[in-house]
C-alpha cells in the first residue's frame, strides 16, 4: 500500500503515514489506514481553509500554502464551504480506477492510473520542473499511497508558516522519531496555531532527539529545508557526520562532557531584557552539528574554541568541560586525536616564564595561534627564550610541524592545541586576567586583546571569521 522510497519529501511523508496509523514502519500500512489518515488531512485542510485570518487555525493553512501554494484548498478564489473543500480533497486522494492504463508510479514505481499536476506536488511548482514535462503529458502519475503521503508531509517534518524541514537517516528508528515528535507538534498547530508550540525550536533540536533513540552506531543524516513558493523556491541541505550518533551517546554517558554541552547550550541562548527566550541555546547547540554541503558555516569545534579563550568567564571545572567536549568531538567525529602535551607545555612554559606579563604572551599566542604560520614562528621564538632562560623546551620542531602545516582542517589541531594550553594555564593557576604592571606594557597587551580573534590561515587570507 505504501512504500518509503529514496525521495526525501516523499518518505518523510510515509514516515508521518505510518506514524499517524500507529504503525511501526510505511510497508504496514493497511488500506484501512490510508482512508484514516487520508480523512484526517482533508479535514485538516478543510477547517483551516475556512478560519477566520485572525484565528489560531489559520496558521495550519499558512503551512499549507508554503507547500502547495496552487492546490484547492490554498488558492485565493478557493470557496469558504468546509464540505465542498472537503469533498475536493478527498477526491484526490480515492483509490485507482479499475479500468485505464497504469505508469509507473513518479515516487515508488508501483503502477498508478492518477497523474498529478504540479499545483498538488510539493516542490514540483516550479518552471524547472515544467520543463521536465515532455509536450503533451498531463502530469507525473503518481500512486494513491504516495499520494495521500505527499500530503501528510507537513505532519511528518517541521514546519514553519513559510517553510518546512525534513530528515532522512541511514536508521530508519531516527526518522520514524522525528516524524513522531512532529506530528504530535502538528496537531499542536492545526488546534492552537503556532503561538501554542514553544519558543525558539528548530528542526535540528528535533533531529538530535531522534538521533539519541538510534544509539551509538554510525548513522549519516541529512536535513533538507525548502521552500515551495511561487515567484522563488529554494532549498536548503545539510548533514550531520556519520559518528555524530556515536558522539552523542558518548556525551550522554559521561558526566563533564554532558555538563559542557550543556554550558554550550546556555552560552548560545540568547534572552530579551524581560527574561523572555529569543534564542534558544539548545536549538543552537543542536545546529553546529549539522554542515552545509558548501562546508561554510559555524562547527562546534569553532564556537567551543570561541568561548573558551573568554579567559575570565569559566571556572576551573567549568574550563575543563568544555575543553573535554572539544577533544571528545574531534577524536569521535572525524577520528583526530593529536598529541598536545609535549607543545602545549612548551606555550605555556613560555607564557609563564617568558619576559612581560603572561596576559601579554597570552594575546600575542591568541593572536598568532591559529595561523599555521605565525605559529610556527611563535613557537621557535619561545623555545629560543626558554632556552636562554636555561629552561628545557621538551620539544622540538618535529613535535609541532602537525600543528604548523598548511593542508586542511589543520585549524583544528591548532584549536585543540589552545584549548589544551588554555586548560594548563587554568590548571597552573597563571593569572592571565590581571593586566601588566608597566602602563606601555599594557596598553600594548590591551590593544593585542582587543583584536578581533581570527579562527583558520583562510580567514587571514580572505579577512573575517
Ligand atoms: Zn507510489
Amino acid at each position: 500500500m505504501l512504500t518509503a522510497t529514496g525521495h526525501p519529501l516523499q518518505r518523510a511523508g510515509a514516515w508521518a503515514v505510518a506514524v499517524m496509523a500507529d504503525r511501526r514502519h510505511p510497508g504496514e500500512v493497511t488500506t484501512a489506514d490510508l482512508d484514516e489518515v487520508a480523512r484526517t488531512i482533508g479535514d485538516d485542510a478543510a477547517r483551516a481553509a475556512v478560519a477566520d485570518k485572525t484565528d489560531a487555525r489559520y496558521d495550519w493553512w499558512k503551512v499549507l500554502f508554503a507547500l502547495y501554494p496552487n492546490s484547492k484548498v490554498t488558492h485565493a478564489g478557493r470557496t469558504r464551504d468546509r464540505s465542498v473543500l472537503g469533498e475536493a480533497l478527498a477526491v484526490m486522494f480515492v483509490p485507482d480506477e479499475a479500468t485505464g492504463t497504469a505508469m509507473p508510479c513518479t515516487f515508488c514505481g508501483t503502477p498508478a492510473k492518477t497523474v498529478w499536476a504540479k499545483s498538488t506536488l510539493p516542490m514540483f511548482d516550479t518552471n524547472k520542473a515544467l520543463n521536465t514535462l515532455p509536450p503533451g503529458v498531463r502530469g507525473w502519475p503518481v500512486c494513491r499511497g504516495c499520494r495521500i503521503a505527499m500530503w501528510a508531509l507537513p505532519y511528518g517534518s517541521w514546519v514553519t508558516a513559510g517553510s518546512a524541514t525534513v530528515l532522512s537517516c541511514e536508521r530508519p528508528q531516527a526518522e520514524r522519531e522525528f516524524a513522531a515528535q512532529n506530528v504530535k507538534r502538528a496537531r499542536r498547530i492545526i488546534h492552537a496555531g503556532f503561538s501554542g508550540s514553544s519558543a525558539g525550536g528548530r528542526p535540528e533540536l528535533v533531529a538530535l532527539r531522534a538521533l539519541r533513540t538510534v544509539g551509538s552506531g554510525l548513522s549519516a543524516t541529512t536535513l533538507w529545508s525548502f521552500k515551495n513558493d511561487n515567484q522563488e523556491p529554494w532549498l536548503r541541505v545539510t548533514r550531520t557526520r556519520r559518528a555524530v550518533p556515536a558522539f552523542l551517546a558518548t556525551v550522554d554517558g559521561n558526566a563533564p562532557l554532558r555538563r559542557g554541552w550543556r554550558l554550550l547550550e546556555l552560552a548560545l541562548t540568547q534572552r530579551e531584557k524581560d527574561g523572555r527566550l529569543t534564542v534558544s541555546g539548545q536549538g543552537e547547540a543542536a545546529r553546529l552539528l549539522f554542515e552545509a554541503e558548501d562546508g561554510r558555516g559555524r562547527s562546534l569545534l569553532r564556537q567551543l574554541h570561541h568561548l573558551l579563550w573568554d579567559t575570565e568567564r569559566w571556572t576551573r571545572q567549568d574550563r575543563a568541560s568544555l575543553t573535554r567536549l572539544a577533544f571528545a568531538y574531534e577524536k569521535e567525529v572525524y577520528g583526530v586525536e593529536p598529541d598536545l602535551t609535549g607543545v602545549a607545555t612548551l606555550i605555556t612554559d613560555w607564557i609563564e616564564h617568558g619576559s612581560g606579563s603572561p596576559r601579554g604572551r597570552l594575546a600575542e599566542y591568541r593572536n598568532a595561534g591559529l595561523s599555521g604560520y605565525r605559529l610556527g614562528g611563535l613557537l621557535y621564538q619561545a623555545s629560543f627564550r626558554l632556552k636562554l632562560d636555561g629552561r628545557t623546551a621538551g620539544v622540538g620542531p618535529d613535535a609541532w610541524r602537525p600543528f604548523v602545516q598548511q593542508r586542511p582542517r589543520a585549524w583544528e589541531q591548532r584549536m585543540l592545541l589552545a584549548a589544551e594550553v588554555l586548560r594548563m594555564l587554568d590548571q597552573r593557576g597563571i593569572a592571565v586576567s590581571s593586566p601588566p604592571e608597566d602602563p606601555k606594557e599594557r596598553e600594548q597587551v590591551e590593544q593585542l586583546v582587543q583584536q578581533p580573534l581570527l579562527a583558520t590561515d583562510d580567514d587571514y587570507y580572505f579577512g573575517g571569521a
